[in-house]
């Protein structure tokens, strides 16, 4: 299997950055990553406000696709998530959700230890999770701390360990990259931080042609879920419903009314995240309701 090393990072997802590995379509690799600080916070004393801010955020690649062609889908099967053994969470005047109550900058360091991180008193459950994925957009550079229809930093809870994610191809060959890894995060991640972790992660990833897959849109054992990024929580969901609501009229023979209907009974709305430029929604429907309704094929 394929290394990329965590040296080998960006800050954009750009069409012009010049990609460091190059796979095929169906193969499978691993990739290191810095932690969201790219590895300069040692100690409680680094503070938010002191480090480097154009050194936020980066992410491993980019990895050039073979085959990828702009328009295609790239299916990106998250199989395995490696994390360091030390989650680092800060907080900052101004920063979240709630940065006007926060009086001075904090930062603390959590050790994982037997796949939990003791905070506050309380023993916590691994949530691993991966902020940062996409691929490059056919248009402007996007800084990797904004989420977009691209994928970037859209802080999904469900972007984990046996989640499929879907992904636009705007360029030849994807230009796929990853990195801000979590140990843990809560929906929303209203300070601004998930419990910071560097690791590494191993993807299978693949190229879908002629099928119009909503993107992005992540397929977990149990549901299916098309998010979308906007400047509102409003606006993203309403983004994120429609595109559900678009696939279904498409592929399982709904009205729209009845497509509309059916998410109003039985989809679930729900926040990514809160606290990155853009915000980022998702609508989730039952998988089996989409074998139901459409055979099971439908994911490829
Ligand atoms: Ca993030
Ligand atoms: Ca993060």
């Amino acid at each position: 299997m394929k290394t990329i090393t965590k040296d080998k990072i960006v800050y954009t997802f750009d069409k012009e950055n010049v990609p460091v590995e190059r796979i095929s379509s169906g193969e499978t690799i691993r990739i290191e990553t810095c932690d969201c600080f790219t590895d300069t916070v040692t100690s409680e004393d680094d503070l938010m406000m002191d480090l480097d801010f154009s050194k936020i955020n980066p992410a491993t690649g980019p990895i050039y696709v073979e085959d990828a062609m702009p328009g295609d889908v790239l299916k990106v099967e998250i199989l395995k998530i490696d994390l360091e053994p030390l989650g680092i969470m800060a907080v900052g005047e101004g920063l979240g959700l709630l940065g006007e109550h926060v009086t001075s900058a904090q930062t603390k360091l959590f050790p994982i230890t037997n796949d939990t991180v003791d905070m506050f008193g309380l023993t916590l459950p691994l949530t691993k999770m991966i902020g940062v994925i996409g691929t490059a957009p056919a248009g402007e550079a996007v800084p990797n701390g904004t989420p977009d229809e691209h994928g970037g930093n859209m802080d999904c809870t469900i972007i984990k360990e046996g989640s499929t994610l879907y992904l636009p191809v705007g360029v030849e060959g994807a230009l796929f990259a990853l990195g801000d890894l979590h140990a843990l995060m809560g929906d929303g991640e209203i300070s601004v931080s998930g419990a910071e972790a560097a690791g590494a992660v191993e993807v299978k990833i693949s190229v879908i042609k002629d099928y119009a897959l909503p993107t992005p849109s992540v397929l977990t054992k149990d549901f299916f879920a098309t998010l979308s990024s906007a400047e509102t929580m409003e606006a993203a969901s309403k983004d994120a419903s429609k595109k559900m609501i678009d696939f279904l009229v498409s592929n399982a023979n709904l009205h729209f009314n009845e497509a509309y209907m059916l998410l109003s009974a039985a989809g679930k709305l729900a926040v990514c995240q809160v606290v990155d430029p853009l915000l980022t929604m998702r609508m989730e429907l039952n998988r089996e309701y989409l074998d139901t309704l459409m055979g099971k094929e439908w994911s490829k």
